[in-house]
């Protein structure tokens, strides 16, 4: 069977040549007779897969020598938590920007631990957009700033990386890290669960400053620990080998394509066109701010709702999967990662206007 235009928010699609070399290499690994799968995570295969994914991780994030870099298990719901145990004392400030689903659900987790307040929420605009910054009502002593760049739900994006003088800035990167190039250094910690933009789901990846490691609190488990985390190379207990495999994979292939500038320029290309279609008709609509509108994932409705299945039904038919909206917004979305390339989104656009000129 080919292979269909995968539009999933996530798990989402990897690249075809990525794909292809884990087939090419699946039962017999360079060579040693074993699968990836099958060797010891602390073998001589293993360590050298593992640093070599850290090293192309770092090369294409330009990430600075004094930040750590951890390949992590229970997705970026589980740093929800860690987050707070980690940079956080039980009576510590930490402030929160809720710009949609998953900032929320950021929150929930941080008011287990700590004076958790929510700074800024986009609630009044139905999150189409981001609160201005001036209105922020940020606490001085804040351990940690926590946003969302990008609200994978509502499709609401930060263009640019918002200020906070002496707080250290934690975002959840998880829908649009690699997306472009990023400057890690205005960043106390970076996490994102790797199953959108990186890799299979099972591999989360943290990148933090390593001056605020050594501060968990003593109950913190072990396994959630960053500073152990660290010392032991991201194997405190077996990791997940094969989903950082191919994470290394990914990261090469990123590497050939021209690094994060290029992938920059290619999303920026791919977003414009996709939203230059919605806006010019008058069928298709997207609510977000145009300039808060995620270049990862676009979210649509048709004029009358009622359509929805048929669109959804032919789309699929014709090769386009996975374009039905989340559930709390209903509509379509299309989530338009890297391994996504312009000519998949054109050929969407020609099924919309399609879909349009037979149904509109
Ligand atoms: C998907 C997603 C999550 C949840 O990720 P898990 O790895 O399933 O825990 C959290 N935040 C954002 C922004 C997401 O897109």
């Amino acid at each position: 069977m080919a292979r269909v235009i995968n539009f999933s928010a996530g798990p989402a699609a990897l690249p075809v040549p990525v794909l292809e070399r884990a087939r090419d290499e699946m039962t017999d690994w360079h060579g040693c007779g074993m699968s990836v799968m099958e060797v010891s995570h602390r073998g001589p295969e293993f360590k050298a897969i593992a640093s070599k994914a850290e090293d192309d991780l770092r090369r294409l994030l330009g990430v600075p020598d004094n930040y750590r870099v951890l390949f992590l298990q229970g997705g970026a719901t589980l740093q929800f938590s860690a987050i707070p145990l980690n940079l956080a004392a039980p009576n510590a400030l930490v402030d929160y920007v809720v710009t949609g689903s998953w900032g929320k659900k950021a929150v929930a987790e941080a008011r287990r631990y700590a004076n958790t307040a929510v700074v800024a929420d986009g609630a009044e605009g139905n999150y189409t957009g981001i609160p201005d910054p001036a209105s922020w009502t940020r606490r001085e002593h804040a351990a940690y700033l926590h946003y969302t760049p990008n609200e994978t739900i509502g499709g609401v994006e930060f263009h640019d990386i918002p200020d906070s003088p002496g707080v250290p800035l934690v975002a959840d990167f998880s829908s649009t890290i690699l997306s472009r190039p990023l400057d890690v250094s205005r960043f106390g910690l970076i996490y994102a669960g790797a199953q959108k933009n990186i890799g299979p789901a099972g591999l989360t990846i943290v990148i933090v400053d390593e001056s605020l490691l050594g501060h968990a609190r003593e109950t913190t488990p072990a396994m959630l620990d960053y500073s152990k985390q660290a010392d032991a190379g991201s194997m405190s207990n077996t990791p997940p080998t094969y989903a950082w495999y191919i994470a290394g994979l990914v990261f090469e292939w990123l590497l050939e394509q021209g690094g994060l500038e290029a992938m920059g320029e290619k999303n920026r290309e791919k977003a414009a066109r996709l939203y230059g279609a919605i806006d010019q008709s008058a069928f298709y609509a997207n609510p977000v701010e145009p300039a808060a509108r995620s270049w990862m994932n676009v979210p649509f409705t048709l004029a009358d709702p009622a359509l929805d299945s048929r669109f959804l039904e032919l789309a699929g038919a014709a090769g386009l999967k996975n374009l039905k909206g989340h559930r709390s917004v209903g509509g379509m979305r299309a989530s338009i990662y890297n391994a996504i390339p312009l000519e998949h989104v054109e050929t969407l656009i020609s099924f919309m206007a399609e879909f349009e000129r037979r149904h509109g």
